[in-house]
């Protein structure tokens, strides 16, 4: 069941060992460092499996039992499967498995609400809103007319008096609830009432939190927005992807809104994937895993705060800490610099005050490699060793790769 199997066996290393090795060394490189970037996990052998099927070759234009193209008896099937188990796993009348990623999957909430010009309320991009959510780099903000809401400067949290004073003022036609950062539960229901009280439809994209919400370790959208958009790939461990639910109502709008409007053809092995990831969420050990994903991130993040950095919040309820590493004496990107090359990977973020970078992290992925709290307080006490150069990297390095070994991604 390893990896490398198939490839080693295999006819790429025959035909183009260049990528062969390009192949294993990525391999070689998740399997021997510390893989903290928020937004990343390991899918399981199977999920590799579907998605390096020959169900890549099957064009699928439309949906099940509607296609353009011919010979879809079989892929329709697995669509099918895909859809009802995403239903059923997180209690949507309505499921789209067809978005590429998960700003396919914002821009189709988009286009099945909104027209062009209209006003859209989001969290600003510098206290963790994403891309999509109206960066003047992304369509969004060229197309849309984003107001941003912020976080309270003292706590961090979500400043709820000025979402519903904004939502007041501007009348948006949409609230955009989630964000790439913030490392708390989001109060569905407060946004709900915002957007009610204002005509507003309410998107909320859990991309981050959709795997927990799964596991039964986060709130569920789905009971309160009209549209929820998510990725497939974050805590939730599928392939990369994304995912649209939303109710019956609006179910026309948003299949017309990816298909037709914003793409082409599925992509039938990811769908494929896509099923096997929603039928593996929906075990008893996905919601341990959840759970403990949330304990690992509880622990590093208070040994972070012992260790002297300044974390966002004081904690988190997620897999998600950002944390502001100038208590130690470096900035952020020095911060990533220094702890890349101690094998520990991680991102930069905006901190939600002052132009400062902080550092962003998350638990998923060494969750999956069945890391649990006596490793994250060991993670936090090399990292602030690191960031303060009293640990030396070499050393540091020969740690964490002794640490990686133990729980290795993909035994064999
Ligand atoms: C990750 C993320 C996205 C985008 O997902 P991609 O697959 O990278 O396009 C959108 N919104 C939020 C809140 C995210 O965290």
């Amino acid at each position: 069941m390893s990896v490398t199997h198939t490839l080693e066996a295999d006819v790429l290393r025959r035909q183009d060992p260049e990528l062969a090795g390009i192949l294993l060394g990525e391999v070689e490189r998740q399997s021997t460092t510390l893989q903290l970037i928020a937004a990343e996990n390991f899918t399981s052998p199977a999920v590799l499996a579907a998605l390096g099927s020959p169900l890549a070759n099957k064009y699928a234009e439309g949906y099940p039992g509607a296609r353009y193209h011919g010979g879809c008896e079989i892929v329709d099937v697995a669509e099918r499967i895909a859809i009802d188990r995403a239903r059923a796993l997180f209690g949507a009348e309505h499921a789209n498995v067809q978005p590429h990623s998960g700003s396919s999957a914002v821009l189709a909430a988009y286009a099945a609400l909104l027209q062009p010009g209209d006003t859209v309320l989001a969290l600003g991009l510098p206290y963790g809103g994403h891309l999509t959510h109206g960066s003047p780099a992304n369509f969004s903000g060229r197309w849309f007319d984003f107001v941003g809401y912020g976080v309270d400067a003292e706590t961090g949290l979500i400043d709820h008096d000025q979402v519903r004073h904004l939502a007041r003022n501007h009348r948006p036609k949409a609230v955009v609830c989630g964000s790439i950062a913030y490392p708390r539960h989001i109060d569905y229901a407060f946004f709900r009432e915002v957007a009610d009280e204002v005509g507003a439809y309410l998107i909320a994209d859990a991309a981050h939190p959709i795997g927990l919400v799964a596991g039964g370790a986060a709130p569920n959208p789905v009971p309160y927005a009209d549209i929820v958009c998510a990725t497939t790939h974050k805590v939730l461990r599928g392939p990369r992807g994304g995912m649209i639910l939303c109710g019956a109502e609006l179910a026309e709008r948003v299949d017309r809104a990816v298909f037709p409007f914003t793409q082409g053809g599925a992509q039938m092995h990811t769908i494929a994937a896509k099923a096997v990831a929603f039928g593996e969420a929906a075990t008893a050990a996905f919601a341990a895993y959840a759970h403990q994903v949330v304990a690992n991130a509880r622990v590093l993040a208070s040994e972070l705060a012992d260790e002297g950095l300044a974390v966002t919040t004081g904690g988190t309820d997620t897999h998600l800490i950002t944390a502001d590493p100038s208590p130690l004496g470096v900035d952020g990107r020095t911060a990533r610099g220094r702890l890349a090359a101690a094998g520990m990977v991680l991102d930069c973020c905006a901190l939600p005050h002052g132009d400062a970078r902080g550092l962003r992290l998350g638990t998923a992925a060494l969750t999956t490699q069945g890391m649990g709290e006596p490793e994250m307080a060991r993670i936090a006490v090399l990292m602030a060793g690191v960031l303060r150069s009293e640990i030396d990297p070499t050393g540091a390095r020969d740690e964490v790769r002794e640490l990686a070994g133990r729980f290795p991604p993909y035994p064999g």
